[in-house]
């Protein structure tokens, strides 16, 4: 036990990038378990009102009231020192930090690495798996991970047409707790969607550059959809996991089960979903929205392979 490290599967990336439902299909692996964003489990879930994805507030959610009693139990640590812990290395300013900590057990990171790690072990005692999903997609929470020596971390990097993520950012989304939805939403201007789009690409980047290649997968969405078995294989390939039963499972078209995820977007409240084949933001984005991100973004898209005037491949 002293010398296993906690194996992660984390998704980074940028919002509505698709990763909660890369998470739950993941999850769908026997020795998988996959919950959403765990960032957000103590201060949205455990101190907060939202849902999980299994319909009931997560503070009252058996599964999380287990893996809370647990993880309390094994620390004596609580949610609000966590909460701050938590809050010093998870910006993007706050990069410099996380790059300049150092390994020692002692210290504020220390501390902060040894709950992390003792809560995604509380979540795996409880679910009987080996491996968990993390698609919090913050890339600095990826980096601080990248640091914490009780992590085994495989990442996924996923990356969707900056125009797809306009289309869904730029609508806005009334309160509607039951259905996912936590507070309304507002619609985020063009400029700040091309803006985040291109840091968090860049960002999600560097860090895989600064990884072991052989546990790092860089994934369009697009690609997934159009052909979820090669891309389960390439995360089987850096996760050590065989996923040919989950290939199997999502392209014989079987809906996906959710289970008690936490954050991520609406989806994960309906319980059960299927991958559709192909992104649909042609149809919805405003020509104008379109001309903006194919100019603001042009470098990163066509890093990634997405040119402008096509259609979302
Ligand atoms: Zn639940």
């Amino acid at each position: 036990m002293a010398d296993r490290k906690t194996k992660i599967i984390y998704i980074v990336g940028c919002s509505r990038s698709g990763s909660t439902i890369l998470d739950s299909i993941l999850g769908s692996h026997d020795d998988v378990i996959g919950l959403g964003e765990l960032e957000k489990v103590h201060e949205a879930g455990w101190c907060g009102e939202d849902y999980c994805g299994c319909g009931e507030r997560v503070r009252d959610c058996e599964f999380w009231t287990a893996v809370h009693d647990r993880w309390t139990g094994e620390t004596s640590a609580d949610s609000q020192r966590y909460m701050e812990l938590q809050g010093r290395y998870t910006r993007v300013r706050q990069l410099p930090r996380v790059v300049a900590v150092s390994r020692r057990a002692a210290g504020p990171f220390g501390t902060y690495s040894r709950l992390t790690v003792a809560l995604y072990e509380a979540v795996l005692r409880e679910a009987g798996t080996r491996t968990l999903v993390d698609s919090s997609k913050n890339p600095v929470r990826a980096l601080a991970l990248s640091r914490m020596p009780g992590v085994d971390l495989r990442l996924i990097h996923l990356v969707r047409d900056p125009r797809g993520v306009a289309a869904s950012l730029m609508k806005a989304w009334k309160r509607d707790p039951r259905a996912g939805i936590q507070h309304d939403i507002a619609a985020l201007g063009v400029n700040q969607v091309a803006k985040g789009w291109s840091l968090v690409t860049r960002l999600s980047d560097w860090i895989l550059r600064r990884s072991p290649p052989e546990n790092v997968v860089r994934l369009r969405y697009e690609d997934f959809l159009a052909d979820p078995g090669a891309s389960l294989s390439a995360i089987g390939r850096a996760a050590d996991l065989d996923m040919s039963s989950v290939a199997d499972q999502v392209i014989s078209g079987d809906p996906i089960h959710i289970g008690h995820t936490v954050a991520g977007n609406r989806l994960r409240m309906q319980q059960a979903v299927a991958l559709r084949k192909k992104d649909d933001w042609e149809r919805s984005i405003d020509p104008e929205v379109r001309s903006v991100i194919e100019r603001r973004c042009r470098r990163g898209m066509s890093r990634y392979g997405y040119a402008p005037g096509e259609g979302g491949d």
